[in-house]
């Protein structure tokens, strides 16, 4: 390709609405076009190096038996509310009706019509294990779509839908699964680590998020710093103390005036923030989108909520739970901002989390303005109607597996692997019979990849300052030929040479052929960041050439056979 008939615009400036370098970095190439909120198209450059990631992609999924297929990205409400996800799904689904008012969604995912392949086209035990996935274009309708295409609202994904007989055989195919992703990512050069995560709204018993490491991440990751535990903050267990064996004193009520925080009340009566209790309240939505009930969620002092264990612990979806409105929630419950504590709440949900059970002689609030108890005691004082580890693993906090002290670090979560189980094909009724004609479910796991958001992660682990610096697997492409003057017969007439020999090799080449200052020509190399860059000179009259890979800071000088075979050898080494 030749640059000067592409159709490409760089820009010197960062577009001031983003912040990520890969983001700023994609729109200064013109590589991604913005065209909403969350909603981005793919320039030429953008493109290529998205289809090389597809067809990495394809060939890992290919590898372990999966099968292409490509289902419609428009999918009838009646399987969602099949599933029970048409309410579960919540507000990120986006939905639509036709000039009928039958209700549709475009598709954030596609276990229903997946599940709904299996339940109409698999009837026997020997037509598994099988897996079916597709590249495709996903909608979900973000709260905050943010970063460019790391989190958009229209995305390209590849999921993929493994069935099998029973558990045994979906361990097999997750395993399977697992491999090919470690395969995908090191092939996309990523620098990556699989951790354990939550299932979520999507259900099922088992999952691990494949996380691309780096500092602007949203996935917040909790590792041991002696075992191989690693798993998001939202999924990683807590394993709390064994019971404290002091001495329950009596309880008191105490004078506590304008202490309305966990920080006023512990200085206020010289206590560790460790020796009081936190509240957290909400009220939770049901599916006509009323308030269903308030919840009171206790956990110590120093300690953060994890909303997904809430949830989960609650058994409703992530969306139908938010922060109450005190004053409502007072009236009905007893509870008084800044001073709610477990007692002295009625007509609510009372949810204590599991480390507080073992704890004695703490403070809480008194449910009365400017006052406290001490010496609040599990058992003896207040009960929860759900206990249940609800808290973050903090850093310094023991590992659950070897007790050493936890780490946090950030990643962009690339990937997720799911074991499904039987979810959907019990919510949908997919069957296979056995060898006695016995009607048994089909077991299933999903496995998404953010085709997208794989992009821009390899952008972001990959740059410097000057621009992008793709590894020569996703590269939109390998090599760019640099003519310093156009004007020189002899320069324009050894470029073209050599851009004829690279691509008859296979070799996927730019040729800068315009008219621009060699400054200019040399930082759009840089910024677009093409891996090897062979640049025509005046050397030429020797016959030599500038051969730099974009990763190193030196140059050399080469013959033009000796230029031509050591990019051919680096490509085919590297692709
Ligand atoms: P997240 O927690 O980041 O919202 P998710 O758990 O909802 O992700 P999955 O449902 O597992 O994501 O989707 C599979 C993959 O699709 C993710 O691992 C991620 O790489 C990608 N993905 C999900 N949401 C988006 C989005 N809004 N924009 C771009 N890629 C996305
Ligand atoms: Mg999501």
């Amino acid at each position: 390709m030749r640059l000067s008939k592409m159709l490409i615009k760089t820009l010197r400036e960062a577009p001031n609405d983003a912040v990520l370098p890969s983001h700023i970095l994609l729109l200064r190439t013109g590589m991604i076009r913005r065209l909403a909120s969350g909603i981005y198209g793919y320039m030429h450059m953008g493109y290529r190096s998205i289809r090389k990631i597809e067809q990495i992609v394809r060939e890992e999924m290919d590898a372990i038996g999966g099968q292409e297929i490509l289902m419609s990205a428009v999918q009838p409400a009646e399987l969602w509310q099949e599933s029970g996800r048409w309410f579960d799904y919540g507000p990120e689904l986006w939905r639509l009706k036709d000039r009928k008012d039958a209700d549709f969604c475009l598709g954030p995912t596609h276990e229903e019509v997946f599940t709904d392949i299996m339940k109409t086209d698999v009837t026997s035990h020997k037509q598994l294990p099988m897996s079916l996935y597709q590249i495709q274009t996903k909608y979900r309708d973000e709260v905050r779509p943010r970063f460019g295409l790391m989190r958009g609202r229209e995305f390209i994904m590849k999921d993929a839908y493994s069935f099998d007989l029973d558990e045994e055989g979906l361990d097999k195919s997750y395993n399977d699964m697992f491999g090919a992703y470690e395969k995908v990512f090191t092939r996309c050069g990523l620098d990556f680590r699989p951790v354990e995560a939550d299932n979520g709204a999507i259900g099922g018993s088992g999952s691990h998020e494949f996380t691309a490491l780096s500092e602007y991440g949203e996935s917040e990751i909790a590792y041991c710093t002696s075992c191989d535990m690693a798993a998001t903050v939202e999924s990683a267990a807590c394993s709390d103390d064994p019971a404290s064996d002091e001495e329950m004193k009596e309880l008191e009520k105490v004078h506590t005036p304008g202490t309305k925080t966990i920080e006023a009340v512990a200085e206020y009566l010289g206590l560790d923030k460790k020796q009081t209790i936190k509240a957290l309240l909400f009220q939770t939505y049901d599916e006509q989108g009323q308030i269903d009930k308030y919840v009171a969620a206790f956990v110590r002092g120093d300690r953060d909520c994890n909303m997904i264990k809430l949830v989960n612990a609650l058994g409703i979806p992530e969306h139908a739970i938010e922060f109450a409105d005190e004053d409502k929630m007072g009236e009905a419950t007893g509870c008084v901002g800044g001073f709610t504590g477990p007692m002295g709440l009625h007509d609510c949900t009372i949810v204590v989390d599991s480390e507080l059970v073992g704890m004695k002689n703490l403070c809480a609030g008194a449910c009365d303005v400017d006052h406290h108890y001490i010496n609040m005691n599990y058992g003896r004082d207040y009960e929860g109607d759900i206990v249940a580890d609800i808290k973050i693993l903090a850093e310094g906090d023991r590992c659950p597996v070897c007790g050493a002290p936890v780490k946090h670090t950030r990643g962009i979560e690339v990937g997720q692997v799911f074991k499904l189980g039987t979810k959907y094909s019990d919510s949908m009724g997919a069957y296979y019979k056995d060898e006695n004609q016995k009607e048994n479910l089909i077991v299933m796991g999903c496995y998404g990849i953010g085709i997208s958001r794989t992009m821009q992660a390899v952008v972001e682990q990959h740059h410097d300052d000057k621009g992008i610096i793709w590894p020569i697997s996703v590269a939109p492409y390998h090599v760019i030929i640099t003519i310093v003057k156009i004007a020189e017969e002899e320069q324009v007439k050894a470029a073209e040479d050599i851009y004829e020999k690279l691509r008859k090799a296979g070799i996927e080449v730019l040729l800068d052929d315009r008219k621009e200052r060699p400054g200019v020509k040399f930082n759009d190399a840089d910024l677009l960041g093409i891996p090897i860059r062979i640049t025509v000179g005046r050397d030429i009259t020797d016959g030599k050439v500038e051969y730099k890979m974009r990763r190193d800071e030196e140059s050399s000088l080469l013959s033009v056979e000796d230029a031509i075979d050591t990019a051919i050898k680096t490509v085919n080494e590297e692709k």
